[in-house]
This record gives structure tokens, C-alpha cells and sequence, in this order.
């Protein structure tokens, strides 16, 4: 309950955690904001710097909140973390120099975070992005040669101590960004991970699917047909019946959600006997039956039940198949060769019926001898 207040609470102010890099700059916009705050009463309390550096430091506060709102609430993310850092590399950074010790101050490890953070959110932004590296790099030296020109220009600190607390206190606001930094950048990364998992996942059931139903395409029902060397199985080829009839008198989409209904029956009646199911091209489907040729009998016989059986808009469909034992060394092509000599003579006796093939050779039987009807 806590913890679901607190990531409403995150939302709300720093935005999605799936968009993480605006959700770093959300999060170092106010947490920046408010330690320009801190960091302006730190230094009038301290007199660390001159009140008009405090001052001006507490003005930067609405800016910064500008840059949060037009950023988080107007989707201006890129322009204003451009817009932000042109501003903070070339005003803020180069005031907090003159008002915070100089080189002897907190700066430079400003304008260390401050690369790191262009590098790490601005990414996409090509020459943008280079171009603020650059001046992250080069304003530091520039500043420097000012100061050992100009040293009066620099504000010193009163005494040791209070330098030395400004830069554990400036250490302790860049350990926050760093570690804010980081967590957000795994945080990208695990994304783009899942994102590359799933599209690869994607890419694979494409590669091996049928797209209409879903089924094993040729090329899967292939590798499973090679992975199954060795082991008995039989390969049954099934083709629906008058199924141009029922496309021209129904309409296509009628026939694409008969092909569907089918499918998932075959699946269906495959799943128990871990067999596998394919779409071997328009109406025909192919199965691949562990096993002796009468469990593949009993698994045709259950699905033409079945398909009797389904409600469909227009009336029963029926299918006529072949099914024969894959004989070791055979290829698939060829199997199929032998079921679909099955296949067409069921065809010519009449359909809605399946044949099997009473022996194996690796020729093609001759099917008035070898094949038997199960109708
Ligand atoms: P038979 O009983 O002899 O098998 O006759 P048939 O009409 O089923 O066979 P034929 O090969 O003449 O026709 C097959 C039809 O299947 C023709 C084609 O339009 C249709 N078809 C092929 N693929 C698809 C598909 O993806 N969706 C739809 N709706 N129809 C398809
Ligand atoms: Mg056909
Ligand atoms: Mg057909």
C-alpha cells in the first residue's frame, strides 16, 4: 500500500519508469532545484559565497521547475534538457566557479556529472549532444585560464573548513546524480533487453508459424519431422473438402475462419499425444503422430468427430486424409508423397474419409493394394 503510494507519488512528479531517461531528468531537475535551494541558505548561513550568489542561485529554483513542467506536462523532454544543460554548462556552472573557490571549489565535479548525464540521456541527439560534450570539456580550462588571469574574480572560501564542507557537501549532490544516473541506465538497458527478447520471440513464431492459424509452418513441421528420426511416428496429411465451394459460396473470410476452426482442432487432438500440428498450404494440414499407425488412426478418427461435431455458420465441413508410417531415412517430401497418393484416392472414393496405409516401403504403394479405408 506504501509502496504503491510512493510510485504513484514518483509518477506523478518524475513521469513513467519506462521512459527512463526522462525520467532521470525529471529527477535531477528537482532534485537539482532543491539543492540550489539548500545550496543558497548553505552558503548564506555560512557565508560560503556573497549573498548575491545565493540569491541568484535561489532564482535558478523556478527556472529549474520550468524546465520540470515544460519537460514532465508538455512533452517538450528534448528541447528543454537541451535548452537546460546549454543553460547550465555556460551560466550556472561558470557562476557556481567564480562564487564557489574556483578551481579549489566543487565546480569541476559538476562539470563532471554534467558530462556524464549529456552523455548517458542525450543520446539520440547526434551533433547536439557532441556539441555539449565539448563545451562540458573545454569551459572548465577556459575557466581556469580566467582565473589564473583574473584571481581576484574568484570569491575564497573564508577559511579551510568551510571549503572543506562545501566539497563533502557538493560530493554528497553528485554522489545523488550518479547514483541516480545509473540506476536509470540499467534500468533502460533491462528494458531494451525484454524489448529485444520479446521481438526475437516474436521473430521466431513468425519464422515457424502459420500467420492464419496459427500452426507450424512447412519449415517447422520440417526440423520436427528431423528431430523425429529414429523413433516410430506416422505423418498424416489432411485436405477440406469442396473447400473452393465453400470460399465462393461463403466468402473468403468465411473459408480463412473454417481454416481456423479446423486448426485448432488439430491442434487440439495433437496437444495429448504430443504430436504436431502444421498448415501444409491452403486447405491442407499435416500431423505428426508419435507412435504405430493405429494411435494415428484413433487421433483422424477423433478429429473428423469433432469437426462433425463443431457448430459452424454454414453447415458441417469434412476432410479427406492419408497417413502413413515414416520410414527411417525418408524425407519428409517423401512421406507426404505417400499420404497424399492416400489422400487423393480418398478423394476419389467419395471424401470424408481417411486412408491408411496397410505396409510401409519407401516406394510409393500402389493404393488400391496397400491402402485401406477407415470411413
Ligand atoms: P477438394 O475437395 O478436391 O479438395 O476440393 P477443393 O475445392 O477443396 O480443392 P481446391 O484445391 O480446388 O480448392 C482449394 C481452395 O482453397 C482454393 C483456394 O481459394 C482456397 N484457399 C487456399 N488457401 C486459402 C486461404 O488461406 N483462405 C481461404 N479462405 N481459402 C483458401
Ligand atoms: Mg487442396
Ligand atoms: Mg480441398
Amino acid at each position: 500500500m506504501k509502496h504503491d503510494y510512493w510510485q504513484r507519488c514518483s509518477a506523478w512528479w518524475l513521469g513513467s519508469r519506462d521512459k527512463p531517461f526522462e525520467y532521470t531528468h525529471h529527477a535531477l531537475l528537482l532534485v537539482g532545484g532543491g539543492l540550489h535551494l539548500v545550496a543558497a541558505v548553505f552558503n548564506l548561513a555560512l557565508e560560503t559565497a556573497e549573498a548575491n550568489y545565493a540569491i541568484s542561485m535561489l532564482m535558478l529554483v523556478p527556472l529549474y521547475l520550468f524546465f520540470w513542467y515544460q519537460s514532465r506536462w508538455c512533452g517538450r523532454f528534448q528541447i528543454m534538457a537541451v535548452a537546460f544543460n546549454f543553460l547550465f554548462v555556460l551560466f550556472n556552472l561558470p557562476l557556481n566557479w567564480f562564487f564557489n573557490g574556483g578551481s579549489a571549489g566543487p565546480t569541476l565535479m559538476f562539470y563532471l556529472i554534467g558530462l556524464v548525464y549529456i552523455t548517458v540521456v542525450l543520446r539520440s541527439l547526434g551533433r547536439v549532444q557532441r556539441a555539449l560534450q565539448l563545451l562540458f570539456l573545454l569551459v572548465p580550462v577556459l575557466l581556469l585560464l580566467v582565473e589564473q588571469q583574473y584571481p581576484h574574480w574568484v570569491y575564497p572560501y573564508p577559511n579551510e573548513q568551510v571549503r572543506q564542507w562545501d566539497l563533502v557537501f557538493s560530493y554528497f549532490v553528485t554522489a545523488v546524480c550518479v547514483l541516480i544516473l545509473v540506476n536509470n541506465y540499467g534500468r533502460r538497458y533491462q528494458l531494451e533487453r525484454d524489448r529485444a527478447t520479446a521481438l526475437a520471440e516474436q521473430l521466431r513464431l513468425l519464422a515457424e508459424r502459420d500467420t492464419l492459424t496459427g500452426l507450424f509452418n512447412r519449415r517447422a513441421m520440417e526440423q520436427s519431422y528431423q528431430a523425429w528420426q529414429g523413433q516410430p511416428f506416422c505423418v498424416a496429411l489432411m485436405d477440406l473438402d469442396h473447400f473452393k465451394r465453400l470460399n465462393d459460396t461463403f466468402g473468403h473470410a468465411y473459408g480463412d475462419e473454417v481454416l481456423k476452426r479446423f486448426a485448432e482442432l488439430a491442434q487440439k487432438v495433437a496437444t495429448p499425444l504430443q504430436a504436431v500440428a502444421g498448415r501444409h498450404g491452403g486447405e491442407e494440414f499435416v500431423l505428426l503422430i508419435p507412435g504405430e499407425i493405429a494411435i494415428a488412426e484413433q487421433c483422424l478418427i477423433q478429429l473428423r468427430q469433432q469437426l462433425y461435431a463443431i457448430d459452424l455458420l454454414h453447415g458441417v465441413v469434412t476432410f479427406s486424409g492419408g497417413i502413413v508410417q515414416a520410414c527411417e531415412e525418408e524425407s519428409l517430401d517423401h512421406a507426404l508423397h505417400r499420404a497424399d497418393l492416400l489422400l487423393y484416392a480418398a478423394k476419389e472414393q467419395g471424401r470424408d474419409r481417411v486412408l491408411i496405409e496397410t505396409h510401409t516401403s519407401h516406394t510409393a504403394p500402389r493404393q488400391e493394394e496397400s491402402a485401406e479405408s477407415m470411413a
